[in-house]
């Protein structure tokens, strides 16, 4: 039998339990710690409902109108409770507005140039083509406010209240707006993400990072890329298209630490056909403005002449200087704000979702938690973000995507596996004359034959992933793959026409595999 609480804030939060203060609620604990709560059949809602009334500006204030911040303040507005949210840039946050959107368009703005490269073998005759980073540019930030407008409308039309302005706790239930007007709020919800970290190098100060390289004046004829994550490789792809010179320079061996290394060693290989130039196990010591532009000096003692350095060595959470310890929220070592699986922080009224958390840094991942959240808090509906078979992609030129496990995660978590993996030429580039390849391969479980993991290098990859995503979400087997029938001629049908294993690799002596 779960065990009930009822009663007042303070005796819930007394045993433990901090959800659902909502009126007329009940919340009911299952033996394995697990919350949930349900209405009770005494609606005591309007006394409860008054005296928050009374005690606070807002139900829930919301910092930073990022995709998290923005998806959860909406969905807790949606159940009728009072909403503030608090921006201090522009609505949309960094995936809208100085991440994955403007930076897709300019993904998009770079596969042209391969359309006009490959368009001679399929019998187009091109007449002399001009490509204008400006007027892309320009095309891009348009869109950009177009989605800022509709972002500010969705908050409005959600009765979200906005406030334009830095925030800033005083105390758990008080927050400093930036003119130094106060609000209270029940709830609060800490979304305001992440921003691009800077080595401590001398001449720093000469780079860009991310924010800087989606809005240059002209595009660079040369650039100097440190870092080989996700941002790294989808602004090589980008510049490398358009026709920069680009080298990457990355403190290991391969680039995308964290995906499968057969995707890791193929993309490495795709960017060298395509001429970008990859310079591994080497540092950036400093960077140096001269006449002729930059210089880049390498560990090494190498050093490159460009026209911009990129920046693209992680993001940090955005957790200074907004009172955060001074209130009691703890911090982890990165300076992430330490949730549980429910988003809860240290301070029982204050959660955190998205980037500044330091989880999985995505933008589906960041709306998921805080919608979670929202509906928890306020729909008598309790709902932990599940963090398993998280699809990704990285928009590299060409693209990878994946999910799941790789082989070697597998294998570290004791999984016998099986792997398939398929290399080919994309049937397109038969006549592009284009060389470059796609990978798949599938993680599978020998011992029941799960498929955990799919991965992709390769065009259309974030689209086909998206779809194996639903597959490893339900179970899907080897041989429900096999079953499955492809489609003709797509390069998608490879994942369900792989037949052959991968030959196992002999063991190292006295090591195992
Ligand atoms: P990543 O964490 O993906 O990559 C950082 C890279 O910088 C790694 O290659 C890392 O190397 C290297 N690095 C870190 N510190 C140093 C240093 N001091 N000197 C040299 N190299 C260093 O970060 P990004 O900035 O690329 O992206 C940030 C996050 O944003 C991503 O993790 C992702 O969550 C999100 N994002 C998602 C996108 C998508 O979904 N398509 C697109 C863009 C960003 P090493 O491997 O050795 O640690």
């Amino acid at each position: 039998m779960p065990v009930l609480y009822t009663g007042s804030d303070s005796a819930i939060q007394g045993a433990g339990v901090v959800f659902a203060r909502r009126p007329a609620m009940r919340l009911l604990k299952h033996r394995d710690g697990d919350y949930f709560s349900s209405q009770l059949s005494v609606d005591r809602s309007a006394n409860e409902g008054q005296t928050a009334m009374a005690r606070f500006d807002y139900d829930l204030f919301t910092l930073g109108a990022g995709s998290g911040g923005v998806a959860g303040s909406r969905r807790a507005a949606s159940y009728g409770v009072r909403v503030g949210i608090a921006e201090m840039s522009r609505v949309g946050g960094t995936c809208v507005i100085r991440g994955c959107i403007p930076k897709k368009l300019l993904v998009y703005g770079a596969h042209v140039a391969d359309e006009i490269g490959d368009a001679a073998g399929y019998g187009w005759e091109i007449g002399p083509s001009r490509f204008d980073w400006a007027t892309l540019i320009a095309n891009k930030d348009r869109e950009i406010d177009r989605l800022n407008g509709i972002y500010l409308g969705l908050l409005a039309n959600t009765g979200v209240t906005l406030h334009e302005t830095k925030a800033r706790l005083v105390d758990r239930h008080t927050i400093e707006l930036g003119d130094g007007k106060r609000v209270t709020a029940e709830r609060i919800m800490i979304a305001v993400g992440g921003y691009p970290v800077l080595p401590e190098i001398p001449g720093v100060e000469h780079a860009i990072t991310s924010n800087e390289a989606l809005d240059l004046k002209e595009l660079p004829k040369r650039v100097v890329i440190v870092g080989g994550g996700f941002i790294a490789v989808e602004f090589a792809g980008i510049f490398n298209a358009l026709g920069s010179e680009v080298t990457i320079i990355i403190r290991r061996d391969k680039l995308l630490r964290g995906f499968d290394e057969d995707i890791r060693s193929f993309l490495g290989a795709q960017l060298a056909e395509r001429g970008i130039t990859i310079k591994t196990e080497a540092q950036v010591t400093a960077i140096a403005k001269t006449a002729d532009g930059l210089h880049a000096t390498l560990d090494t003692g190498e050093v490159l002449r460009t026209d911009q350095v990129l920046i693209a060595t992680g993001r940090a959470p955005n957790t200074k200087g907004i009172g955060l310890e001074e209130v009691g929220v703890t911090l982890d070592r990165d300076g992430a704000v330490k949730v549980d699986e429910w988003s809860r922080t240290s301070v029982d009224n204050i959660f955190a979702v998205g980037d500044v958390t330091n989880r999985i840094n995505l933008t589906p991942v960041a709306i998921a938690e805080a919608r979670s959240l929202a509906e928890t808090l306020y729909n008598n509906n309790p709902m932990r973000f599940d963090p398993e078979g998280v699809p990704s992609a990285v928009f590299s030129m060409p693209p990878v995507a994946t999910v799941g496990m790789t082989e070697t995660a597998a294998r570290a978590a004791n999984h016998a596996v099986d792997i398939y993996r398929s290399t080919f030429r994309p049937m397109k580039h038969t006549l592009s004359g284009r060389s470059e390849k796609t990978m798949m391969k599938l993680v599978v479980s020998r011992e029941d034959d799960k498929v955990l993991g799919c991965h992709m290098v390769g065009a259309d990859a974030a689209e086909i992933v998206q779809g194996l995503a639903i597959a490893l979400k339900c179970g899907a087997t080897k041989k429900q793959f096999d079953q499955t029938v492809g489609i003709h001629p797509s390069a998608a049908e490879e994942f369900v026409t792989m037949r052959d294993k991968v030959p196992e690799p002999v063991a190292a002596p006295g090591g195992s595999r």
